[in-house]
C-alpha cells in the first residue's frame, strides 16, 4: 500500500474533470523541509513560525529569524511559502513570559492580538519575513482575525516594515501577498472584511471548531464532542471557500480537516482547490483526488450542505 502510494509523488494531483488541486505542506521548523520535498508538496500553506519562539530562554532575533525563512524560500525553490506570524498563547506558550496567566487563555491575548499588544516583537518578525522574500515566493498569514481593525492594524504594521527597509535600502518583495486565517466564527461570518482587505485566506479547522463548538481543543473530557462533520462547521467552512470564489480570491483549508482523507471529497466539493497538510498525509490525500469528479461532488456536497442530522451528514460523507 505505501509503495502504491509512493508511485502517485510525481503525479499532478487532479480530479477526473480536469481541476487542479494544490497540495501543500504544514511545517514547524526549517528542518521539516526535506519530508516535504520528498512528497513533492505544491509549496508550503503554513509554516507555524511560534516553533522557533518556543522552548527557549530568549526570543530569535531580527537574523535568526530571517535566516531560518531564507533557508525555506530557497529549499522550496520558488514554489510558494506562506509563513504565519507568531501564533503564540493558549496551547502553544512562550518560556520568555509573554502574556500573563489567563483563565481562559484561548480566549487571551493571543496570536494577532498579542502580536498588535507587542509592536516591536511583531515589527522583527515582519522585517525578518520581508528581508526572506528575496530568496523565494513567500507569502504572510495572519492568525486569529476578527476585526477589520486588526487586518488594517497588521498591514499597517507590514507596511511600516516595509519603509524602515526602504529607508535602509535593503530589498525585499514589494508585492508580497498577505492573507488571513479565517479560525474565529466571527470571521466566517463576517467574510466581506476580510475578502474586500487581504490576498488570500487560510481556513484553521482545528480553532473554528474549537471556537464554533465551544470546546477546547485540548481538553481531553470534552474531545467527544469535537466534531468536523457538525453542520455549522460545515456551512463555516463552505460559506468562507465560496467568498473567496466569489471575490476571486484563493482560499486554502490549513487545519487537521485538510489532511483527513474521510473529507477530501467533501471539501473538493465545497469548491475547495488548495489543501495544506502534514507533509506524511499528501500522498493519501492526493489518491483521494485522482478518483475524484469535482463536478459531481459540488452537486452531492450541494445537497448534503442542506442536511443537519448527524446521522444523515455522516451517511451523506460515507457516500460521497
Ligand atoms: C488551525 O487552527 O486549524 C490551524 C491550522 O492552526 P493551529 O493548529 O496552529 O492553531
Ligand atoms: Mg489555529
Amino acid at each position: 500500500e505505501r509503495s502504491k502510494l509512493k508511485r502517485l509523488k510525481a503525479n499532478r494531483a487532479a480530479t477526473i474533470d480536469g481541476h487542479e488541486i494544490a497540495l501543500q505542506a504544514n511545517i514547524e521548523l526549517p528542518r521539516d523541509v526535506p519530508a516535504v520535498k520528498d512528497v513533492y508538496a505544491d509549496g508550503i500553506g503554513l509554516f507555524r513560525t511560534e516553533f522557533l519562539f518556543m522552548n527557549r530562554d530568549t526570543l530569535p532575533n531580527e537574523e535568526e529569524q530571517f535566516e531560518a525563512y531564507k533557508s525555506v524560500a530557497r529549499a522550496m525553490g520558488g514554489k510558494p511559502v506562506v509563513i504565519r506570524t507568531l501564533d503564540i498563547g493558549a496551547d502553544k506558550a512562550l518560556s520568555t513570559g509573554g502574556p500573563r496567566p489567563e483563565l481562559n487563555p484561548a480566549l487571551g491575548l493571543r496570536a494577532i492580538r498579542f502580536c498588535l499588544a507587542e509592536p516591536q516583537m511583531f515589527l522583527t518578525q515582519l522585517r525578518a519575513i520581508l528581508r526572506a522574500s528575496l530568496h523565494g515566493k513567500i507569502k504572510i498569514l495572519i492568525p486569529m482575525v476578527a476585526h477589520a481593525h486588526e487586518v488594517d492594524a497588521a498591514l499597517g504594521a507590514i507596511e511600516q516594515a516595509k519603509a524602515q527597509l526602504r529607508a535602509e535600502k535593503i530589498k525585499f518583495d514589494e508585492d508580497i501577498k498577505v492573507g488571513g486565517m479565517i479560525e474565529i466564527p466571527a470571521a466566517a461570518l463576517a467574510l466581506g472584511i476580510f475578502v474586500r482587505r487581504l490576498n488570500f485566506l487560510s481556513i484553521g479547522t482545528n480553532d473554528l471548531i474549537q471556537y464554533t463548538l465551544a470546546i477546547d481543543r485540548t481538553d481531553e473530557a470534552v474531545a467527544h464532542l469535537y466534531d468536523p462533520l457538525h453542520p455549522a462547521i460545515l456551512r463555516l467552512i463552505a460559506a468562507t471557500i465560496h467568498a473567496g470564489a466569489k471575490a476571486d480570491i484563493p482560499v486554502s483549508v490549513c487545519g487537521e480537516m485538510a489532511g483527513d482523507k474521510k473529507f477530501t471529497r467533501l471539501l473538493l466539493g465545497m469548491g475547495l482547490r488548495q489543501f495544506s497538510m502534514h507533509p506524511t498525509q499528501i500522498l493519501e490525500v492526493k489518491q483521494e483526488i485522482l478518483r475524484s469528479d469535482a463536478a459531481e461532488l459540488a452537486i452531492k456536497v450541494g445537497r448534503l450542505l442542506k442536511l443537519d442530522e448527524p446521522d444523515k451528514i455522516r451517511e451523506a460523507v460515507d457516500k460521497l
